[in-house]
């Protein structure tokens, strides 16, 4: 396994091609806006070389026998798929923001048992090359940016009747050798931090779609492909001097990027699907399925960093003894921990699929995401309450600082006895950071959008909650005799 600073060395050595705010980086590892987003990529492989967090960081390879760290893991159990989840809340806790390194291993794993059920089906031989694909990620310990969300222009047509065809990712040429793809994948978290992008489709396609139903992976330097830095509320104060205080979490962030793919070239042996249309909606569904699982542990960890930063406010203002401050607090744990029961729950109940590594309960997983759409809102509002107005009014840290103003600002915005302002201003900025600043991406709106949007999984809940079956089990209490409904026709 990598070390972290082993990791950091690794992205040096990587050609990659950003841009943030019209300009090409050159070199992206210590851009002052980027960089805290790494630091979070680094807790995953920092973390792992901890004895204390041996047993959540790593995992033992079913492919090669070998210790990994466990993002790069095929989950082997229902006790894998729980550690995983474990392993999430504990760098969300770690990191206050988004890790990123998630969206890599839940693309592993859906490939792997989508890509053995194309080959049963189809005799090709996909699983074998995902297989070494996979094997050379873990023996390097890889991040890897999943990729699935294309940018999908007119969402009334499908991929094939886009106006302009590149709006989904797509094969514009299969050689003996390969295929050269075009397109891009929007919102890729993670994606200039990461060594590999790995491509699947975005929906469940028809025939005429074929040529959008591709899954590949490609170095994240390789020929054709550049990122396009997504913007963030707040992001340039980290460009300021002396606004470490006014940042909230100088240390870490999360980050989303447009990945262009400019007429790429995918040797065969880096394809895992090729034209399979009728297999892109499998695909989807896992991935999905395995993302919205890792939300009832990443938001989990955050939700539990973001609830500690209101009780200090509370203790700061003085008031930690009123009770309805203690009662949004608790609702605040009973809300999070809600969230953590529903990812621990849709892990307890996976399952082996036939390619040998496990699956969460799709059922429960889209139910976990979908609470995860409404739950860190609430959270969110109710530690904006208990912070007060201060934490979007009060002044920079230039100010605490200044000779001439320093004293007063010093003076007024002191709180509980015995409280230093500093202290008190220096949480204020973590709430303000996590509820509206950079990391709001990863709290709030990634939660409402990340790993499909609420009505994806309300599809994803009609298709798996059965019915029928429910229905059937009303109609025997009742004593229903259905025959009596035909004859009152
Ligand atoms: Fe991982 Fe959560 Fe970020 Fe997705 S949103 S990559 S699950 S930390
Ligand atoms: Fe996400």
């Amino acid at each position: 396994m990598m070390t972290k600073e082993q990791y950091i060395e690794s992205l040096r050595k990587l050609n990659l091609k950003v841009y943030l705010m019209g300009e090409r980086i050159e070199n992206p590892v210590d851009h002052p806006m980027i960089r805290p987003s790494m630091n979070s990529v680094a807790m995953t492989y920092e973390l792992a070389e901890k004895e204390e967090y041996k047993d959540l960081m790593t995992a033992t390879s079913n492919l090669t026998g070998k210790t990994i760290n466990r993002f790069c893991h095929l989950h082997q159990s229902t006790e894998d798929l729980i550690k995983k989840v474990k392993m999430q809340r504990l760098c969300g806790q770690k990191t206050a923001a988004c890790f990123q390194r998630c969206v890599g291993m839940d693309a592993f794993n859906a490939i792997y048992s989508t890509t053995y059920e194309i080959d049963q089906k189809y005799g090709t031989e996909y699983h074998k090359r995902f297989t070494e694909y996979l094997k050379m990620v873990q023996d390097k310990d890889l991040t890897v940016d999943g990729a699935m969300t294309d940018p999908k222009g007119d969402r009334s047509l499908g991929p094939s009747q886009q106006p302009d065809p590149d709006l989904y990712l797509h094969i514009v040429e299969v050689r003996k050798d390969g295929i050269v793809v075009r397109g891009a994948k929007a919102h890729q978290t993670g994606a200039v931090n990461s060594h590999e992008h790995l491509i699947m489709p975005t929906v469940a396609m028809k025939e005429e779609d074929k040529d959008y139903a591709v899954s590949f992976a490609v170095p994240s330097d390789a020929e054709g492909v550049f990122m396009i830095y997504g913007r963030q509320s707040c992001d340039t104060r980290k460009l300021e001097k002396d606004a470490d205080m006014d940042l909230g979490n100088s240390q870490f962030g999360g980050h989303e990027a447009l990945v262009v793919f400019d007429d790429v070239f995918v040797p065969n042996e880096r394809v895992f699907m090729c034209k399979e249309w009728d297999f892109a909606g499998m695909m989807v569904e896992r991935f999905a399925g395995y993302h919205r699982q890792s939300y009832g542990g990443c938001k989990v960890g955050v939700g539990d960093v973001l609830i500690g930063a209101a009780a200090l406010a509370a203790d700061y203002n003085g008031v930690p003894k009123a009770s309805h401050i203690k009662d949004k607090l608790i609702e605040m744990m009973h809300l999070n921990e809600t969230l953590y029961a529903c990812g621990i729950a849709c892990s307890a109940e996976g399952m082996k699929m036939p390619a040998g590594n496990y699956q969460i309960n799709l059922l429960l997983a889209n139910v976990c995401k979908q609470n995860v759409t409404r739950m860190p809102y609430e959270i969110a509002r109710l530690a904006e309450d208990i912070a007060g107005g201060l934490m979007v009014t009060m002044p920079s840290q230039q100010d605490l600082r200044s000779p001439e103003i320093g004293r007063y600002v010093e003076k007024y915005f002191k709180g509980a006895r015995n409280t230093c302002t500093e202290n008190r201003m220096r949480i204020l900025r973590l709430i303000e950071n996590l509820t509206l600043g950079t990391a709001a991406v990863g709290y709030r709106t990634e939660s409402m959008h990340g790993a499909g949007s609420p009505q994806a999984q309300r599809i994803m809940i009609a298709r798996q909650g059965n019915l029928e079956n429910k229905k059937e089990l009303a109609k025997v209490i009742a004593k229903i005799d259905e025959s009596k409904n035909v004859i009152n026709k």
